[in-house]
């Protein structure tokens, strides 16, 4: 029996250390220890290093000046811009969003405005701007972590500006992997490093100067000027600063192995693409396996030793089905077959027929991990 190697195509829930990110690391280890908040020449040299990557973060993520929160990933942002919005009012939410944004809504005890999608998982910024009037906040993601669909942020930022309202951007599936922006009109982002070739547990809320400050959500310390308690990481803090002010380049490359592997499954098994195909991330594809469970296609290919997604990894285990899939409106059978490949930087020059050759010998129930 000969083992095959395992091929990772499930970077939207977790993507590998990029050479640079684990050098780096590596270094950092080593490096000097020391709390930022104490005040000897340690302390004082840990925080230069903090705010050295603050600065570089402000300069990399958003067009206009702002300030960043470090924190501990993109669900904590995500919750400290929800349950942190200032002022009375309702949310708007597209019903596409991530779980951490509407788990925390719902935690929020605000009523929530939800904004659907066409069948592509579009989001009109017209029906947002419908219902503005009174709200506190609106949050898009820039980039749906499932269909990979890039929203309409510009425009969006621009009916929110109009009426006053702050617009939150759930950025983790973005930033890193392409050297985007956030557009004026953009009241706070969301940043992952994990993502994008970092380590698990490194975020940030960026909040525009302009913008109110998100009131804390962990208490008992004044780090971060007040807004979120606890020491920072100062590694983790770098690194996250490294990851979005220099994506790995090889993140550009992936457009053409992710349509041909695409390409390959419509044409192998008959597959179905979701998602907006006219704007999306270069490395997603939202695939329907029409009349099978995700659940079995997930397992299958696992067998054949790829790891691929059945919706985000946060719902994944449970038996509910990706709340994302299920608002595009499509027939049953096509939502039950839908699953999420995901490529990474590492991924540039994938051998799309040896995964295609995967997917078909686990999908018509022949073969395995053990070659052949
Ligand atoms: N937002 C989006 C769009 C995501 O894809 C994810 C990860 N699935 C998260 C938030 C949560 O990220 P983290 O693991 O950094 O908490």
């Amino acid at each position: 029996m000969t083992q095959q190697t395992r091929i990772h195509l499930d970077h939207n829930a977790s993507s590998a250390l990029t050479p640079e990110v684990r050098q780096r690391w590596h270094a950092l280890i080593d490096a000097e220890v020391g709390n930022p908040g104490s005040v000897h020449q340690l302390g004082q040299r840990a925080r230069a290093r903090l705010e050295a990557a603050r600065r570089r973060i402000v300069a990399a993520v958003a067009v206009e000046p702002g300030d960043v929160v470090f924190c501990s990933g993109a669900t904590e942002a995500n919750n400290l811009a929800v349950l942190g919005a200032a002022g009375p009012g309702h949310l708007v939410i597209p019903v596409t969003e991530h779980a951490s944004i509407i788990g925390a809504a719902r935690a929020s005890g605000r009523s929530i405005r939800w904004i659907a999608c066409d069948e592509r998982g579009r989001v009109d910024p017209g029906c947002i701007e419908a219902v503005l009037p009174g709200a506190a906040l609106v949050c898009m993601s820039a980039a749906n972590n499932e269909l990979g669909n890039l929203a309409a942020i510009e425009a969006i930022a621009a009916v929110c500006g109009a009426s006053g309202v702050g617009l939150h951007v759930d950025a983790a599936q973005l930033l890193g992997r392409a050297p985007w922006r956030a557009p004026r009109g953009v009241a706070s982002l969301t940043l992952s490093a994990h993502k994008a070739g970092g380590p698990v547990g490194a975020g940030a809320l960026w909040v525009a100067h302009d913008a109110p400050t998100p009131l804390p959500q962990l208490h008992g310390g004044h780090q971060e000027r007040g807004r979120r308690a606890g020491t920072e990481n100062v590694a983790l803090a770098e690194l996250l600063a490294h990851v979005v002010a220099s994506p790995h380049p090889d993140w550009g490359q992936l457009r053409p192995v992710r349509d041909a592997l695409e390409e390959a499954l419509v044409e192998r098994l008959g597959a179905v693409v979701l998602g907006d195909v006219e704007s999306r991330l270069d490395n997603t594809s939202c695939l329907s396996f029409v009349g099978r469970e995700a659940e079995e296609v997930v397992q299958a290919l696992d067998l054949a030793g790829v790891a691929i997604s059945a919706g985000s990894a946060c719902t994944a285990g449970s038996v509910e089905r990706s709340h994302v899939v299920a608002a595009l409106g499509l027939g049953d059978d096509v939502a039950r077959g839908a699953v999420r490949v995901s490529l990474g930087w590492c991924d540039a020059a994938l051998d799309v027929e040896a995964v295609a050759e995967r997917f078909e010998r686990a999908l018509r129930g022949r073969g395995g991990l053990s070659g052949g």
